[in-house]
This record gives structure tokens, sequence and C-alpha cells, in this order.
């Protein structure tokens, strides 16, 4: 690697202006591997550099890979129309750096969100030929039947649609709430598919991704509003 000046390796992971990230350095913000620097002009290798902000570790990133545990009443977009955006929840330097969900939930919908701000694997996973598998927990107003079970897994018609969508796997955890996955990411898909097949869905939350899981004891432990970062093992268990 090439060495880089400071200001610029600042700017590059999300803090702001080239001026701003030496307005940064120069009123001593900034720690590099562990020792304070305030020329904005010395020059550090990329990898495995540690950058501290304010006493707080960012070590250094290419690309950022996400995973958000996302309330309900947080809309998906950049520009939120009735509730705040997701992109709120994370530090402001990640939103900077042009940090983008990776398909979307409904606002009401809850769970594992990844955000990334790398185009190319963002358009790639969300692509419908990848068919990554996405398990969604959903409540049902009604409780549901093994007809609609079965409906689900056979394919419904949804109207726009020009062929039937399958279920992956359908599980009823309870009366009214069943475990399903799918592979595609159509517009309010699991909504549309449980009314199609006489159901109607009354919360629904993401708990997977290929084999990223969210909840306790599972690869991303995470707190509801909490993120974290996606190692590479956890890159690979997308599917
Ligand atoms: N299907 C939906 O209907 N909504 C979501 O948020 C995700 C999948």
């Amino acid at each position: 690697g090439k060495a880089v000046p400071l200001d610029k390796l600042l700017q590059s992971q999300g803090f702001g202006s080239r001026k701003a990230c030496r307005q940064l350095v120069e009123a001593g913000r900034v720690q590099v591997n562990g020792q304070a620097c305030t020329d904005a002009g010395t020059s550090f290798l990329s990898e495995g550099l540690l950058l501290q902000v304010d006493g707080q570790d960012w070590p250094w990133r290419a690309q950022l890979y996400l995973a958000l545990y996302k309330p309900p009443g947080f809309e998906c977009s950049r520009t939120p129309q009735h509730y705040p955006s997701v992109l709120s929840l994370l530090p402001a330097h990640f939103v900077t750096r042009g940090v983008q969900p990776v398909g979307r939930l409904d606002a009401d919908t809850s769970g594992l969100l990844l955000l990334t701000d790398d185009g190319a694997f963002n358009h790639a996973l969300a692509s419908p030929k990848r068919h990554v598998p996405k398990t969604y927990r959903v409540q049902c107003k009604h409780a549901v039947s093994a007809a609609q079970i079965d409906a689900l897994l056979a394919g419904v018609q949804l109207h726009d649609e020009p062929a039937p969508l399958a279920a992956l796997a359908a599980m009823l955890v309870d009366s009214h709430r069943l475990d399903l996955c799918i592979d595609q990411g159509k517009y309010h898909q699991v909504k549309r598919m449980l009314a199609a097949a006489g159901n109607r869905v009354e919360g629904l939350h993401r708990l997977a991704m290929g084999d990223v899981r969210l909840g306790e004891g599972c690869l991303l432990g995470l707190a509801e509003g909490e993120w974290c970062e996606l190692d590479a093992t956890a890159l690979a268990q997308l599917g």
C-alpha cells in the first residue's frame, strides 16, 4: 500500500470534507495507532490503521458492512416521509461515507437489516438472481390454517406478478404466528402473500438473511436499535 495523508484518510472514512478533517486533526481530536497527531499532512498506510477520534476507536475500513436490528417506526429511505430514517441510528460518519440499506424493510417491520457503502455488494445481494433466503416471523390476524401453509408453499398469485410466488419454508410457531422463508424481495411481499393466502399480517420481523441470524446466542446478539460490523465469516454466511 501507499502512505496517505491523515486528512485524506479521515475523509475516506466519512469524517467530512478534507478541510473539516484537517481541522479535526489540528484541534487535537485525532490519535493514530495510539499516538496524538496534530499534523494533517502526516502520511500513514491505511492497512491495519487504528484511528481514534475524540477517544473513540475507528479501525480503518476499505468498505463497511453493517447489520442493524431495525426497530419498528423507522424508514429505510434516505429521505423518509413519516418516520426517522434507519440511518439516524448509525454514527454520522458512516452515513457520510454513503452507507445504504441492502433492500428495504417496511417502516413497521423490525429485524435484521444489512447496510453497506459497497455498491457492487449491495446490488449483487439485492439481485433476484442471488436468491438470498430471508426468514420472517409473521404475526397474523387470524389463526393460521393448514390450507394457508399449503398455499404459501405451493405459491400464491399476487395481482401484479406474472407467476405465483412460493415460500421456501413456512413453519407454524403457534396458532397466530409462523416463520416464513422467501428468496425474493418484492414490494410488501410477505404482507401480500399472507393476504393472498387469506390471512393478514399484523406484525413482521426479519429473523435472518442466509445464515446470518438475529437473536440471543446467534451470530448477531444485537438488541433492538443496535448495529455491528459484519466480519468475513458473517458475510460468507449470507449465502
Ligand atoms: N415483506 C413485507 O411485506 N414487508 C417487509 O418489510 C419485508 C418483507
